[in-house]
């Protein structure tokens, strides 16, 4: 699984290039242009590299020689980028994004440094890579507080959502499970999905799941759910959990990842007394010190 961070240092490469190349456009245009430019550079090209030859000779009359040579080089090619008011940058690479300095990495309107719009295919692809490709219209930005009523309610637990991605909750500081627990049809998955873009967005490594996908996942996946720095296992049960492979994987998943206090959000439409009563009891042990985030005490 690629990070979005590895995805944006892979693109890098790309991006060095067609620097480099405009850089070498802008030249050939100016100096197409201005061929008299193109003489002075020459020029003082060979001013240096005369010059160099003699700071190897040690010949110091012949070095004061040439520095005088390319002062008067540089009054004269002075005069004429002024003349031809030619941009005195325009032989040096410049950013192709200004806004995040080709970093790929920019601070949004917040304040909060995200992943730059001029990397918007990396952060899709990145999506993809951690179990959301079936998402793709799934955005924080049409998440509504207002739908379905109760705005404070779904505020809320965006908000506490949020605040477990950040390492900023009050709530329960002692643990990194969490149990988000809200009746069916309340959008759920659709939060679910738009808090782990938002955790990839701003640099971190996510993946979202179903529990019950767990059982398909490769090996090579496995690995990665114990390690990234933000998890979501999305329709949890307690019958999920006494299916015999998954609920090895997930005690396995979940073991590891509190060891290092890496945040697990488990997504289901059962009450967290109901979850410690019912699941495999390996699992249910560590329920029992999870957080809630609900919108009253379930
Ligand atoms: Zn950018």
């Amino acid at each position: 699984m690629k990070t979005i961070k590895e995805l944006i240092s892979e693109s890098l490469t790309e991006v060095e290039a067609s620097k480099s190349i405009k850089r070498d456009e802008s030249i050939r245009r100016v100096y197409k242009a201005c061929p008299e430019l193109k003489e002075i550079d020459d020029q003082i090209l060979n001013v240096r590299n005369s010059r160099y030859i003699a700071v190897i000779d040690k010949d110091e009359r012949l070095i004061k020689r040439f520095d005088i040579a390319e002062d008067e080089l540089q009054v004269k090619r002075d005069r004429i980028m002024k003349i031809n008011n030619i941009d005195p940058a325009f032989d040096m690479e410049k950013n192709i994004c200004d806004k995040c300095g080709d970093t790929g990495f920019a601070k949004g309107s917040d304040g909060t440094l995200k992943v730059c719009s001029c990397r918007r295919k990396e952060l899709e692809q990145c999506y993809e890579f951690s179990g959301m490709a079936d998402f793709s219209s799934y955005k924080m930005k049409n998440y509504r507080d207002d739908y379905l009523g109760d705005p404070e309610g779904r505020k809320k637990i965006k908000n506490e959502l949020l605040k477990v991605l950040l390492g900023l909750s009050d709530k329960d500081a002692r643990t990194s499970l969490w149990v988000y627990s809200a009746p069916p049809q309340t959008g759920k998955t659709f939060l679910s999905v738009c808090v782990c873009k938002t955790a990839i967005n701003l640099g971190k490594s996510a993946y979202y799941a179903k529990c019950e996908d767990l059982q398909t996942a490769g090996t090579d996946t496995l690995e990665d759910l114990k390690r990234i720095d933000f998890l979501v296992l999305d329709d949890f049960a307690d019958s999920v959990t006494l299916h015999n492979s998954i609920g090895s994987v997930l005690n396995n998943i979940l073991e590891v990842r509190t060891a290092s206090k890496l945040p697990v959000i488990l997504v289901t439409p059962f009450s967290k007394t109901e979850l410690v009563n019912k699941c495999d009891m390996r699992i249910s042990g560590k329920l029992q010190a999870a957080g809630l985030i609900a919108k009253e005490n379930r």
